[in-house]
């Protein structure tokens, strides 16, 4: 504390998967203030809009829930309990579901905002003491797939490259991504570099011309879905002008073969057309990716959010391969994540399909690991329920009852009228969170009020595998507690042992005990060391001098024969059974919104940027129905209906409508909700849902 009375701490920015360094001072009053940590690796002291506005929505805590509340029949009022009566009735009702139905009859649904401690305690319970893999979690929807394309090309679910690779590129793809918007900081950073190198190519491929294209010196406008078609097209030009590392392939990876016939086979016009893009657009593209010295692609939830997401993914990271761009300073994919903590989550193995540590759920002996380390007998060899799998057993009744986390399923989810039913038929719902804006308060049997941003310690990591430590700042208000505790407090009533953590500290040191012998090794680390020496790229063993911020410097990757693995990919854009509408709907983020708005949303500044849901539409396809801009609309499928206003632009590709994620109910009317109009099919790999391929129609709404 200074001589004015101001408390100074570090912390991290709680909202996208950058993981910007912010200073957060405190005054006598309580009052906050947070700033941009100049002194931080990731942002150097820069904050996006959201950043900025972080103490608003710590301040104000009018929407917060403040105490247990609880409902004995459905459809009354829930009053409030205290925390001893909520978690015996929840472990009650878990204990009776779990005998009478099995294990697999509860689930928990958490989220990339949960806190790595929180992410490894729920997946421990879950797992190791009710024993179901019924955990999975809202990072589902967003990187399931790049983790599945990651651990089939190189071997395991590591991102291999580093922040300050950028500042070392001179070419950029970045494709089904929008950082301008959603990742504005490493945005910044690609600016700030283009700035000062001019030569730097930046190639962008989107339907939309999002902000992301003002930096572009090419825009791939391609037609949604033709990913895959455009990146063979690309490696097909590689493979034909000489442009690939030979040594490389044949030295380090598998598989270049099957692939070269693959690309070979479809000629470049074919590709071109069927992309909706010009032969010589795609032919410059593989000229300046040939190249460079230093490739970077970059991508998000337009490739991995799709039923073939997991082959658009191993498609683009062949282009790193067959030009020997990983493992280099300046090179290598790179999958930017949505949520601040989505990576946390994936290395306590908190999904369905996972297990702690990057250990194969699979794999017997690395079950055997596991439960031994935790003392219990075994761990389900199964894979739980998905993301959407686990609403439609709630919906059939095979699962009866869902602890939801951090997280607003009614407004995020895909197919809303599915998740509405099954939550309406769900025998016990718990929603544990902060804030009473949660469409998904309004379904739960028991609401478990949970502390919240800089209310809790605890650590997350970023999409370059920076692990940081988060300080409490403030006291949570009324009786929230953080969700760690809450979950340890009814592990205990459960009558496991294992739960009696004295701290978040006790927490971390077990899951990094538990990350010994693993390709992400971080027994070198506790809250004392990041405390003092700030955030930590990992692996970091035992006695590590230093951290790690580029894997596969040794050209040894995760696979068995430690080589990398070029696949081929289906190339016919898949069946969608039932999208038989004219229009390809797309959805996504808006600048200053995050996820459901349940913050965002309180911030009367991040509200002036756009302060209502839309629909964009190319002129053309409005003109064709009569609609002009600032007209109210319908937006129908056989799924449901959004009714916006229509906003009328040329930066989307005629025959595409774009609809923002973020509004959920507005007065109780469901109808800016994007995910009336999505459906929930899945990548057969990755189990991701398709957010960026629904049909619609569109017509002007009227009210007779
Ligand atoms: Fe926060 Fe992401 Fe903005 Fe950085 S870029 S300030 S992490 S929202």
């Amino acid at each position: 504390m200074n001589q004015a009375g101001i408390e100074t701490f570090k912390s991290t920015c709680s909202y996208c998967g950058v993981g910007c360094g912010v200073v957060v001072e405190k005054n006598s009053k309580g009052q906050i203030k947070v700033t941009g940590d100049e002194n931080h690796p990731v942002n150097r002291g820069m904050l996006c809009s959201k950043g900025m506005n972080l103490h608003y929505t710590v301040s104000d805590k009018s929407d917060r829930l403040l105490y247990p509340s609880m409902r004995w029949a459905r459809h009354q009022p829930r009053r409030r309990v205290t925390w001893d009566t909520a978690l015996d009735r929840a472990s009650a009702v878990f204990r009776t579901f779990i005998d009478k139905h099995g294990p697999d009859s509860v689930g928990f649904y958490v989220s990339g905002q949960c806190l790595t401690e929180e992410y490894y305690t729920v997946n421990k319970l879950a797992k190791g003491f009710i024993g179901t893999n019924n955990i999975d979690t809202n990072s589902r929807l967003c990187m399931s797939s790049a983790v599945a394309g990651y651990k089939k090309s190189l071997g395991e679910d590591s991102v291999p490259i580093s922040y300050e690779d950028i500042e070392l590129a001179n070419c950029f793809f970045i494709t089904g991504a929008n950082p301008a918007w959603c990742h504005p900081i490493l945005f910044r950073r690609i600016e700030a570099h283009k700035e000062k190198h001019p030569d730097v190519k930046i190639i962008v491929a989107d339907p939309r011309e999002t902000k992301s294209c003002a930096l572009a010196d090419l825009h791939l406008q391609l037609n949604p879905g033709t990913d895959i078609t455009l990146y063979h097209a690309i490696a097909r030009c590689l493979i034909e002008n000489g442009r690939i590392d030979k040594e490389f392939i044949q030295e380090h990876t598998d598989g270049f073969g099957d692939f070269r016939e693959q690309v070979m086979e479809k000629p470049l016009e074919e590709s071109a057309s069927i992309c909706g893009l010009e032969v010589s657009e795609i032919k410059q593209a593989a000229q300046w990716i040939g190249d460079a010295n230093g490739f970077i692609t970059m991508w998000a939830m337009g490739l991995n959010q799709s039923v073939d997401g997991t082959d658009k993914n191993l498609a683009l990271i062949n282009l790193s391969l067959i030009t020997g761009q990983v493992g280099k300073p300046g090179s290598g994919p790179f999958s930017l994540t949505g949520q601040p903590n989505a990576m946390g989550g994936r290395e306590v193995g908190g999904m369905a399909s996972l297990l702690s540590s990057h250990r194969d759920l699979g794999n017997a002996e690395h079950r055997k690991e596991v439960a031994k380390r935790w003392g219990v007998d075994s761990i389900p060899a199964e894979p739980g329920y998905t993301a959407t799998q686990m609403f439609e057993a709630l919906r059939n009744g095979d699962m009866k009852a869902i602890w939801i986390i951090c997280t607003n399923p009614v407004v995020s989810l895909p197919n809303s009228a599915l998740v509405d039913e099954a939550l309406e038929k769900a025998k016990f719902v718990i929603v544990q969170d902060i804030s009473k804006r949660s469409e998904t308060v309004d379904y739960a049997d028991l609401v478990l009020p949970a502390a919240g941003y800089l209310e809790k310690e605890g650590t997350m990591t970023n999409s370059e595998r920076r692990i940081s430590y988060l300080n409490k700042v403030v006291d949570a208000p009324g009786e929230a507690l953080p969700d760690a505790e809450i979950l340890c407090r009814f592990a205990r009533k459960m009558g496991y042992h294992g739960f009696d953590f004295d701290s978040a500290s006790d927490i971390f040191d077990e899951h990094c005990m538990m990350t010994g012998g693993t390709n992400i090794d971080i027994t070198g680390l506790s809250y004392e060391y990041l405390k003092q020496n700030g955030t930590v790229q990992w692996p970091f063993p035992k006695n590590a001098e230093n951290d790690t911020p580029r894997l596969f410097t040794d050209k040894q990757f995760y696979t068995p024969n430690r080589r990398a693995q070029i696949h081929t990919q289906k190339t016919a854009q898949p069946e969608r059974e039932g999208e038989d509408k004219p229009l390809v709907l797309t959805t996504g983020r808006i600048r200053d919104q995050w996820h459901t708005r349940t913050r965002t949303g309180k911030v009367n500044r991040l509200n002036q940027h756009i302060p209502q849901p839309y629909v964009e539409i190319h002129p053309q396809d409005a003109q064709n129905r009569k609609i002009t801009d600032g007209d109210v609309v319908e937006i129908t499928n056989d799924r449901g209906r959004v009714r916006v206003q229509a906003t009328l632009s040329k930066n989307i590709k005629p025959g595409v409508v774009f609809i923002p994620m973020h509004w959920g109910k507005i007065l109780k009317k469901d109808f800016p909700r994007a995910n009336n109009l999505t459906s929930s099919r899945v990548d057969p790999v990755s189990k991701e849902p398709d957010f960026k391929y629904s049909t619609v129609e569109i017509s002007k709404f009227s009210k007779a």
